[in-house]
């Protein structure tokens, strides 16, 4: 994928891991690695039990404590960076996105009004649809509807779902419903739409490796990250 940016200009490409109980304590790791591998970012979303991945009642997702003060340090090394491009764009969102999970956590509520169900949904393989994969409400199935996604979207059972989103009856950190959640708030857009327009300091050269010390960097890890117990 490296290798092709020579030839695609408009390649970006990007490192993805998840935040979890395991990986959390190894997040200065991780950063080290992105850095060092000439991506051209590196996004991470937070570890939660979902229905798709049978994850439900697993305690995988890091405390409010712990998520917090690991996601500051990859703010802090983001923030160090200049991106270009379509790396720019999404990595000013990311970084509301990770502010607006430490919120979630902490308070324990939407923060921002959810719109799964309206402005996002989820359709499982077999053919269900969902107006998120962590609710997981089952509101019908593409199979029983003749393949006609409108009859489930402006059916009867998804009104209750809607009610129940809009009263603030479920909350999550849900990186999908969130960034469309973002993409709808005021408040969000004009934040981004502020770090967008502001010159940057520094330009960020992909594959340089190049370390920041005031977030610490570790070195590469010369052996495979081991899970915490
Ligand atoms: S807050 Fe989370 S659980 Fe509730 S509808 Fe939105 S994405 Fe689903």
């Amino acid at each position: 994928m490296l290798s092709l940016r020579a030839r695609l200009p408009n390649l970006t490409v990007g490192i993805h891991s998840v935040v979890s109980v395991f990986s959390v304590g190894h997040l200065d790791e991780l950063i080290a690695y992105a850095d060092h591998s000439g991506a051209d970012q590196f996004i991470t979303e937070i570890a939660e039990p979902r229905v798709e991945l049978d994850t439900i009642g697993l305690p995988i997702t890091p405390s409010p404590e712990k998520y917090r003060e690991a996601i500051d340090r990859l703010i802090g090394y983001v923030n160090t960076k200049h991106f270009k491009g379509m790396a720019k764009f999404t990595e000013a969102f990311r970084i509301e996105y990770y502010k607006l999970v430490k919120r979630i956590l902490d308070e324990k509520d939407q923060v921002i009004d959810c719109y799964a169900g309206w402005a996002s949904a989820q359709i499982y393989a077999d053919g269900t649809v969902w107006p998120c994969c962590v609710r997981a409400d089952r509101i019908g199935n593409l199979r029983n509807h003749n393949y006609d996604f409108k009859e489930i979207w402006f059916g009867d059972k998804i009104k209750e779902v809607r009610r129940s989103i809009a009263a603030k009856e479920c909350h999550c950190p849900l990186a999908n419903a969130s960034y469309t959640n973002m993409l709808i708030d005021v408040s969000t857009l004009t934040r981004v739409s502020a770090k967008l327009l502001r010159p940057g300091s520094k330009q960020h050269q992909p594959g340089n490796g190049e370390r920041n010390s005031s977030v610490g960097l570790v070195p590469i890890p010369t052996q495979p990250i081991r899970s915490r117990d």
